[in-house]
């Protein structure tokens, strides 16, 4: 064989191993909630997208008082504050599908039992500087200590909470959800990507998936959910989509 002719059969293997890497994976947001008798940000949500295959499963991080880490969407659950409130008061309660509120705990040792799916543990703002602090590194030890550093991407709205992620090891994989920071703005401050709503990726700026990229930062979108949205995005290469609707941008991607 030639030796040009050797060389380019190497080329073209790397080409298709690179682009095979660069697919699009999925990320189920809350977990894949959209399903018979789950709920969002439950167990049996993490569990179903595991079943699926699914790269992540985004989850939202609260500190209770006592020191808990918990699940929930919002600041209150039924009403309660959960960062004023014990664990205790909050395992009495139940998620719409009848689970009790999942500890972060659980949700990793879940998470341990196999190699796919891992864990977008996206921190929610907590009401001070300090409450940020302490949630951020509350977390970080409990993932360290259950050896899950390599499975888990942190993401946050609070940039208190990320520059406390940053600053405790440069290479949490954190990316910043708000929207507002310029992709050169996010590598400059230690991050390593973006994941931004799907209307600042695709109408205000389009031009920072590739600039993201350019950069050697991952990019992920929020929250897309219908076709159209989805092969915008997959057309131009975006790393994750998190999305409420994971079976239909799987048989989009299988396509
Ligand atoms: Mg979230």
């Amino acid at each position: 064989m030639k030796t040009t002719h050797f060389f380019g059969i190497i080329f073209l293997l790397l080409c298709s191993v690179i682009s095979a890497q660069a697919q699009t994976q999925i990320i189920t947001h809350r977990g894949y909630w959209d399903k018979l008798g789950s709920a969002q940000n439950s167990l049996s949500s993490l569990d179903n997208a595991i079943k699926i295959g699914a790269y992540g499963s985004e989850l939202d991080v609260w500190l209770t008082k006592d020191g808990v880490l918990v699940l929930n969407h919002d600041e209150s659950f039924h009403g309660i504050v959960i960062q004023t409130a014990t664990f205790d008061t909050l395992s009495a309660l139940r998620l719409v599908n009848g689970e009790p509120i999942p500890t972060l705990q659980q949700c990793i040792d879940m998470a341990k039992k196999q190699n796919t799916t891992k864990l977008i543990i996206e921190i929610k703002p907590h009401a001070t500087l300090e409450a940020n602090v302490r949630v951020a590194n509350e977390t970080v030890k409990l993932i360290n200590k259950n050896g899950m550093a390599g499975r888990v991407d942190y993401i946050s709205f609070s940039e208190q909470v990320c520059k406390e992620l940053i600053k405790l090891n440069p290479e949490h994989r954190v990316a910043y959800l708000n929207g507002e920071k310029p992709p050169k703005a996010l590598k400059a401050e230690g991050y390593r990507g973006l994941d931004y709503a799907w209307k600042v990726l695709k109408e205000e700026h389009p031009e920072w998936i590739k600039e993201a990229k350019a950069l050697g930062l991952t990019t992920n979108v929020w929250t897309v959910n219908n076709a159209e949205h989805m092969l915008y995005f997959i057309s131009q290469d975006i790393d994750y989509i998190t999305t409420d609707n994971p079976q239909l941008l799987k048989g989009l991607l299988t396509k």
